[in-house]
C-alpha cells in the first residue's frame, strides 16, 4: 500500500506585474516581459512589494481551470465579481 500523493505541479506560476497579480505559463524573472493567462503583455515586477498586489480575477478564474479545482466562494471571477 502507498499513500504517497503525486505531486503534480501546475502548468502556470504567479508573477505581478502591471500593478496586479497575473497567473502566466511562463517562468519570467525580474524585469523579464510575460504573456499573462489573461492575455496581458506585460513585465514581472518580482519586488518585495509587489507580490501584495491584487489578484488578477481573469488569471485567478483560468488558474483555477488550469488546476481543476472550483472556484471558492468569494473568489474573484473573469468578470472581477466575487461568487
Ligand atoms: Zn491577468
Amino acid at each position: 500500500m502507498n499513500n504517497t500523493r503525486l505531486y503534480s505541479p501546475h502548468p502556470f506560476c504567479w508573477r505581478p506585474g502591471a500593478g496586479e497579480r497575473h497567473a502566466t505559463a511562463e517562468r519570467p524573472g525580474d524585469g523579464e516581459a510575460f504573456t499573462a493567462l489573461c492575455g496581458l503583455e506585460t513585465e514581472a515586477d518580482l519586488s518585495e512589494v509587489a507580490w501584495f498586489f491584487a489578484t488578477c480575477g481573469t488569471c485567478n478564474a483560468r488558474a483555477h481551470e488550469l488546476a481543476a479545482v472550483p472556484m471558492r466562494s468569494g473568489d474573484l471571477t473573469g468578470d472581477g465579481e466575487r461568487i
